[in-house]
């Protein structure tokens, strides 16, 4: 039985793009279009050489456009109960109500969520990651998934938490 590990946060956080560098190849679409991830996909992983699952989700929308958006979002939700560790992804430059909306969701697993700060792909953006402590998450990292950023220390984190 493998640890299980999923990613989830709203659309366009960057969430497709983390778990494609995990698996060092492309699988799940990425796209600039929120959203575009619309089923969860899971995968074998090695992380700082243990075996674990992973899963990607579709984005959880506040504002549901159709009965297809509400079936993504239940699913999204779904999974959190099940998980070993909660990777729950914001983005560093933008804090909306939609995530706001994804944290209350959250509070019953906050002892096995890690708040991962995406998008820092600069040097000069990590003291922002400081502005999300106020959200009450004890386990907090900035990365930047597109550019590799902070990667090992992530997969560290991660072995220290499953
Ligand atoms: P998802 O909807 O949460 O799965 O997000 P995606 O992985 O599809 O990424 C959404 C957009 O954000 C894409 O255009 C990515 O290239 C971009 N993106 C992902 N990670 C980063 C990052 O670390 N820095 C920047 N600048 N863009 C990123
Ligand atoms: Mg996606």
């Amino acid at each position: 039985i493998l640890p299980r590990i999923v990613i989830v946060g709203r659309p366009n956080v960057g969430k497709s793009t983390l778990f494609n560098r995990i698996l060092k190849k492309r699988r799940a679409i990425t796209d600039p279009t929120p959203g575009v991830t619309r089923d969860a996909i899971e995968e074998k992983a090695i992380i700082a050489g243990r075996e674990v699952l992973i899963v990607d989700t579709g984005g959880y929308k506040v504002e549901r456009d159709d009965q297809f958006d509400e079936l993504v979002a239940q699913k999204s939700l779904n999974v959190l109960g099940d998980a070993d560790l909660i990777l729950f992804m914001l983005d560093v430059n933008e804090l909306s109500g939609e995530d706001e909306a994804y944290i209350e969701h959250l509070r019953p697993h906050m002892g096995k969520t890690l708040l991962i700060a995406n998008k820092v792909d600069h040097v000069e953006k990590e003291p922002e990651i400081y502005n999300f402590y106020t959200l009450g998450f004890e386990h907090i990292i900035g990365i930047s998934a597109a550019h590799g950023r902070n990667i090992q220390e992530l997969e560290d984190k991660i072995l220290s938490m499953i």
